[in-house]
């Protein structure tokens, strides 16, 4: 095979860069278009990232109630696959998310407590991730929203799906390294 502009590429790149971005160096075409999210992994086919696909989500959940009752279970799959809470918001949130998937908690209970405990001006700490805060480490997630987005068009399997993602996220984040 020649591979013209990749000439002399290590092999191990050369399959990365063809199988996970869209280049075919047999034609020498380059598309620096990602295909998979480099932070939860995901498949972001159609170009759609996981930020158009989450926001699909939101729009399905705000504007109808059978999508909505997991609204809490999306974000909270979402903030923890892309690293956007604090060290102490992703503690509070594990607690929450065995009591939900676990415990028989519903979603909604959690948002009530949610007002109350993480309320702005009842704690001194921030919800979402400082630039200050360590990296966090990189996870194999089993299931992303990639995975719930091939779903989106029905509200029972779009709302098994996102507790799906729930259990996984669970079960296989970690806060600590
Ligand atoms: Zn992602």
């Amino acid at each position: 095979m020649d591979h013209g502009l990749f000439q002399g590429t290590h092999p191990e790149l050369l399959f990365f860069l063809v199988h996970n971005l869209n280049i075919n160096p047999t034609r020498g075409n380059i598309f620096l278009m990602f295909n998979s999210c480099s932070i939860c992994g995901g498949s972001w086919n159609n170009n759609l990232t996981c930020q158009k696909m989450f926001d699909e989500f939101l729009a399905l959940e705000f504007s109808n109630p059978a999508y909505g009752r997991v609204h809490m279970l999306t974000v909270a799959c979402f903030m923890i696959q892309h690293h956007r809470y604090s060290d102490r918001a992703l503690e509070w949130m594990k607690i929450k998310l065995d009591e939900v998937v676990n415990k028989g908690v519903s979603p909604a209970d959690i948002r009530l407590q949610m007002n109350q405990d993480v309320d702005q001006s009842n704690r001194g700490w921030k919800i979402e991730r400082q630039s200050r805060e360590r990296d966090l480490p990189h996870i194999h997630w089993s299931i992303t929203i990639a995975n719930v987005f091939q779903h989106k068009d029905d509200p029972v399997s779009y709302c098994d799906w996102v507790v799906k993602w729930a259990k996984a996220t669970l079960l296989e984040m970690r806060i600590e390294d």
